[in-house]
């Protein structure tokens, strides 16, 4: 049966990249030991490890919410915060998970114009209250790249994280687009987590090219304490684990995780180079990742919907475009004429 033309709207549009399948389909084959006792299981959390210079504890969830929301429950108390920007996927699109996990660890939100938190915003939300009424602060979470599409640079990184260690916070990072982040600084996956202070990251599978799951690391091994038990209780336990294990082998021994991810951000780098020159329309963000945040009229959008296209526009209304493993430039370009001539 046909699907739907290419859309830009969501990288989870894409579907399953061959990679990923091929291992799935060799997964397939007789039985395993189940929850996670399988050699997938252990050559895919063994792959990361090495892909990360590691001793980290790895666990696998089927999604990016659970992963995050138990990740963050792991470090908190009930009456403990985590700091994140106010644009971020744990505020605005977890349906508040990581506070019914955490069993109501509160969200303190920095305002963040751009998406990306700073020292200084986390310093000034960390100290704003010291006294027994207000939850304290524990974590701060970084999303990399951003919901906005910026990549915090090792060094950004370095800086938060010596402002988490000051203040006594550990830092969490979303990466639910983690390998994009990693393709577009050309740096090892260690120099923007654990050398850049990182204590657990949450690495995205699902809009790598992935059907389903994400890796929790912990760098931090002693932080992993129970999070197996945290991970049943929520229903994460996979019983046939090898099949959320068997892709990530797929994709870190092919070297997929980070071809899809270069791909992904070329074609960012496509569309944003045919709506640069274009008046009256242009970019919300510098085009860093896989994204593209296209600032329009509303007359200029609605166009685009009328010639069928799909997007979202919940990050400051203009029109957001993400690109996955499989974007196609024909289709890609066929956008950009569609917007030149809208304009
Ligand atoms: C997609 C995404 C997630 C994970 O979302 P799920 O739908 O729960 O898999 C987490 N964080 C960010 C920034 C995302 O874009």
């Amino acid at each position: 049966m046909a699907n739907i033309p290419q859309q830009f709207a969501s990288d989870n549009y894409a579907g399953i990249c061959p990679e990923a399948w091929a291992a799935l389909q060799a997964a397939n084959d007789g039985s395993s030991v189940a929850y996670g006792n399988d050699d997938w299981t252990i050559r895919a959390a063994d792959g990361l490890r090495a892909l990360f210079e590691s001793d980290a504890q790895v666990f696998f969830a089927f999604n990016g919410t659970a992963a995050n929301s138990l990740a963050l429950a792991s470090l908190c108390q009930s009456y403990h915060s985590v700091i994140c920007s106010s644009s971020a996927h744990v505020e605005t699109d977890e349906c508040g998970a990581p506070e019914f996990f955490s069993n109501g660890s509160k969200l303190l939100v920095a305002p963040t114009p751009d998406g990306k938190l700073t020292p200084q915003a986390i310093r000034d939300l960390a100290i704003s209250r010291s006294d027994i009424h207000f939850p304290k602060p524990r974590v701060v979470t970084v999303t990399q790249p951003t919901e906005t599409g910026l990549v915090y640079t090792p060094d950004e990184l370095k800086a938060i994280s010596a402002t988490c260690r000051e203040l006594g916070l550990k830092l969490h990072m979303d990466g639910a687009r983690f390998a994009h982040a990693c393709a577009t600084l050309d740096c090892a996956p260690a120099d923007i987590t654990w050398r850049a202070g990182v204590d657990v990251l949450c690495f995205g599978g699902t809009k790598n090219g992935m059907a389903v799951g994400e890796a929790v690391l912990f760098f931090d091994t002693a932080l992993s304490e129970d999070f197996g038990y945290r991970c049943k209780q929520a229903g994460q336990l996979a019983s046939k684990m090898r099949f959320l294990a068997a892709p990530w082998v797929g994709m870190l021994e092919s070297g997929a995780w980070l071809k899809n991810a270069q791909h992904g951000n070329a074609c960012a780098k496509r569309l944003a180079a045919q709506i640069e020159p274009l008046t009256g329309v242009g970019l919300m963000f510098p085009v860093e990742a896989n994204a593209v945040f296209l600032r329009a009229p509303e007359a200029v959008l609605q166009g685009l919907r009328d010639r069928g296209w799909l997007f979202y526009t919940f990050i400051g209304g203009g029109a957001r475009f993400m690109f996955a493993w499989d974007a196609k430039v024909e289709r890609i370009d066929e956008l950009a004429a569609d917007i030149r001539s809208l304009v």
